[in-house]
């Protein structure tokens, strides 16, 4: 028998999870994603694409309590010592990966409202990995950590000290994917600890500023709600349109909450699609607008960004859409032009690692995001092993 870690990450509508050998360079043993979870019959996308065998309205928390004896059955000579999760919102006090203790569960059940797409996905996986393996130790990561570097003024909001005192501030979301691409600089970039932007533009999408490799900003503010055009999120929006709906249009508060971060982004531009593949592959304007404005937004977003910081070393594309669409990256970095960056057609067409081209003042890369064994690192050097 060899000693593994498990590594969960629920999302909305999928589950993406992974095994890690213990050893030193924790290798990884599976990989797989469960995906459209409440959306119809929940298919996994591990090798061939297959039907699950649970209920078309299996819940996550049915579909992990499958996955657990799943990965059991199927891994007879592997002991699973520890797992490691995802977890979206840390609030204030979560700074770092945290062993999961009973104490711990209610205060991140009190961060569901800050995240109700994700948090209660979380911590469905914590529970389920409790029933399967009960006593293993089990540790938290968070999305909102990697950002607790940044200035307060980077995490102030304009609104009344006591709504601030009482935790309503920019917290900063996609952590662990910036985590792990802050840990690839080195590799790809000439000063890795210059004027960096991370793009992570997937069917969420934010940014974060880094200086020395640590978040100095983010687009993303108190929810995942903030920022940029998202695949089925609104993004910036002047909150003057929520009181709007909410006393002109007549809408309850779940309709204007589902109309903003469910049916907005890609999804409500276009009418057509959330994702970003069906819309370039269309010839309707409204698919091309939703597009126009998801590169606009990202432009405008990388131009601010790069303001707090004095300038713009390198900008670095990741997520479904940063590290697979040659089409938007070419169009985001054009956008940047004016910041001394030129595009190598070439490169960005294989997605090489570095897209512009070596006289190009601005340095543009493709650093493909592992969030799951940032996870596993944590979680190794968290127990010990
Ligand atoms: P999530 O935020 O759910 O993890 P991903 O990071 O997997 O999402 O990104 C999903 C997005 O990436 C979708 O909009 C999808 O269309 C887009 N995407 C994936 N491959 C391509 C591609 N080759 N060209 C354009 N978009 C792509």
């Amino acid at each position: 028998m060899s000693n593994a870690l498990l590594v969960l990450n629920a999302g909305s509508s999928s589950i993406k999870y992974a095994l890690y050998g213990t050893g030193p360079d924790l290798p990884r043993i599976t990989q797989g994603q469960i995906d459209r979870i409440g959306l119809g019959p929940a298919h996994s996308a591990d090798g061939a694409t297959q039907s699950l065998p649970v209920s078309a309205d299996a819940t996550h928390g049915d579909i992990l309590d499958w996955l657990t004896q799943h990965l059991s059955a199927s891994f007879p000579t592997h002991t699973i010592v520890a797992a490691g999760h995802r977890v979206v919102h840390g609030g204030q006090d979560f700074t770092g990966p945290t062993h999961v203790t009973p104490d711990i569960i209610p205060r991140l059940e009190a961060l569901a409202p800050l995240a109700p797409g994700h948090q209660p996905h979380n911590l469905a996986g914590i529970h389920a990995v409790a029933r399967g393996w009960p006593n293993i130790p089990q540790i938290a990561c968070f999305d909102t950590a990697f950002h607790r570097t940044q200035s307060r003024l980077a995490q102030l909001f304009a609104i009344p000290q006591s709504l601030t005192d009482g935790g309503v501030l920019r917290y900063g979301f996609h952590g662990l994917s910036y985590h792990y691409v802050s840990t690839q600089l080195e590799n790809h970039l000439d000063n890795p600890d210059g004027r960096v932007i991370i793009a992570h533009l997937g069917n969420g999408a934010s940014m974060c500023a880094l200086k020395n490799r640590q978040s100095t900003a983010t687009t993303m503010g108190f929810t995942a709600l903030d920022g940029l055009v998202m695949g089925r999120r609104c993004g910036e929006l002047d909150p003057g349109v929520i009181f709007y709906m909410l006393r002109d249009l007549g809408m309850s508060v779940a309709e204007v909450e589902d109309m903003l971060s469910r049916n907005s982004g890609l999804m409500g531009v276009s009418g057509i699609s959330s994702d970003m593949r069906d819309l370039l592959a269309s010839d309707a304007p409204a698919a091309a607008e939703a597009v126009d404005l998801f590169v606009y937004q990202a432009c405008k977003k990388i131009g601010a960004l790069a303001a707090t910081m004095g300038g713009l070393d390198a900008l670095v594309f990741t997520g479904g859409i940063g590290e697979n669409s040659a089409k938007i990256r070419a169009r985001i970095v054009d956008g940047c032009a004016w910041l001394g960056a030129q595009l190598d057609t070439d490169a960005n067409n294989i997605s090489e690692a570095r897209i512009t081209t070596h006289a190009s003042r601005l340095a543009a890369h493709v650093i493909p995001t592992d969030e799951e064994r940032i996870i596993a690192q944590a979680v190794s050097a968290k127990i010990a092993l």
